[in-house]
């Protein structure tokens, strides 16, 4: 057998993106799957070879740095919002470790993605978690009392995974300055999310007290994967993430992972100034409105959301979560299910179209005796 028909019978045991309900990965733009070949043997850990790439990265930053309201952007792009929540946790304890006393910790919502699990484990900062209120955002007041001298950083979430709630970030921010200590906010989804919506909620660098964010292409922007974001506020947090890098063009290097593909940065690029912020804006309208076509019938099979959608992701409670989940998987759909309540979750990417919604509908009713 041909090696490329032997990597079609493998390829073609994935379920495809039109039946899948759960990720927050999508289908890349076309323009970035172009750029994506075009810079496929580079690699941005021998900085001095790939020079067009570096400036390349520069630009993207600065794009990004204009999105979240930072005139001195300082990051790059890296394998996913895993990696990226570990550096800015990673620049926060060593911008703050001389200042802490004690095993340092950190304090995150309940709700928060289960890479910081893994930071815990890591840089071995005690993992401290707040409650959430009754529309699951964290509750400030618990994350008050949770900080003490030994606190190097709070953590806020624009786009929880499971809800797509957004942390009440302004009060966060008062609250980190209060105490001198770093604040990183985990917009991994939302961050491409919320500056295109009505009305947006402002949880990035418009408050003073945001050191850090997590916001990754490689899910709303439509780039290829890997392409994670982490944004500093300044270069200071940078420098404290450096190593020296003895034989190499560059002399040291701040990321986490040593050879770093461009791939990611050029098709975050390519999509960014492909769609303009006009575009952007229509593709996140579209997910918005796919997820009231999908909260519609929902209701009308007698779910109701946990939350109102506040972006393109919803839940649904019920007992019966994990059957529903498991019986549509027979059927080849995949959605996903939470940790609290109880639920099925829905993500409504730009490859769910109204064309999906209605088959995934059909399919659904069958399987919760309404088809
Ligand atoms: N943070 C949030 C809020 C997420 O939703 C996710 C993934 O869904 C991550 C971090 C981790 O991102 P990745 O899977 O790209 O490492």
């Amino acid at each position: 057998m041909d090696i490329i028909e032997e990597l079609r019978t493998f390829r073609e045991k994935d379920i495809p993106y039109s039946r899948v309900l759960s990720s927050m990965c999508t289908i890349p733009h076309p323009v970035a799957l172009e750029a994506h070949k075009m810079f496929v043997e580079t690699n941005l850990g021998d900085p001095g070879i790939f020079r067009g790439t570096v400036e390349l990265e520069k630009k993207l930053m600065s794009m990004i740095g204009e999105l979240l309201h930072c005139k001195t952007p300082a990051g790059y792009i890296c394998s996913g919002g895993t990696e990226a929540n570990i550096q800015g946790v990673r620049a926060a304890r060593n911008v703050q470790r001389k200042q802490r006393k004690g095993n340092l910790n950190i304090v995150i919502p309940k709700t928060a993605h289960f890479s910081f699990e893994k930071i815990g484990d890591i840089l071995g900062v005690e993992i401290r978690r707040a409650g959430v209120d009754e529309e699951y955002r964290v509750d400030v007041g618990e994350v008050e009392k949770l900080v003490d001298e030994s606190t190097i950083a709070i953590v806020g979430i624009a786009g929880t995974t499971e809800l797509g709630q957004i942390d009440p970030i302004v009060e966060l921010s008062k609250l980190a300055e209060e105490r001198g200590i770093e604040l990183h906010v985990d917009a991994a989804f939302g961050g491409l999310v919320i500056p295109f919506m009505d009305s947006p909620y402002p949880f990035d660098f418009q408050n003073s007290g945001v050191s850090s964010i997590t916001i990754d292409p490689h899910k709303m922007g439509m780039a290829t994967i890997p392409a994670g974001g982490i944004v500093f506020k300044d270069e200071s947090y940078l420098m404290a993430l450096e190593v020296e890098t003895p034989y190499l063009t560059s002399k040291t290097q701040f990321t986490l992972t040593g050879t770093r593909p461009g791939t990611g940065v050029a098709s975050a690029y390519a999509v960014l100034r492909h769609l303009g912020y006009d575009g952007m804006r229509k593709v996140v309208m579209g997910c918005l409105r796919n997820t009231r076509i999908i909260v519609e019938e929902m209701l009308s099979l007698g779910f109701e959301p946990v939350i109102e959608p506040v972006m393109n992701v919803v839940a649904f409670p019920t007992e019966e979560a994990e059957r529903i989940k498991d019986e549509l998987y027979r059927r080849r759909w995949v959605i996903s299910t939470i940790r609290e309540p109880k639920a099925i979750r829905f993500v409504v990417m730009p490859h769910v179209t109204e064309e999906v919604i209605k088959e995934f509908i059909s399919d659904f009713r069958k399987v919760v005796g309404n088809g």
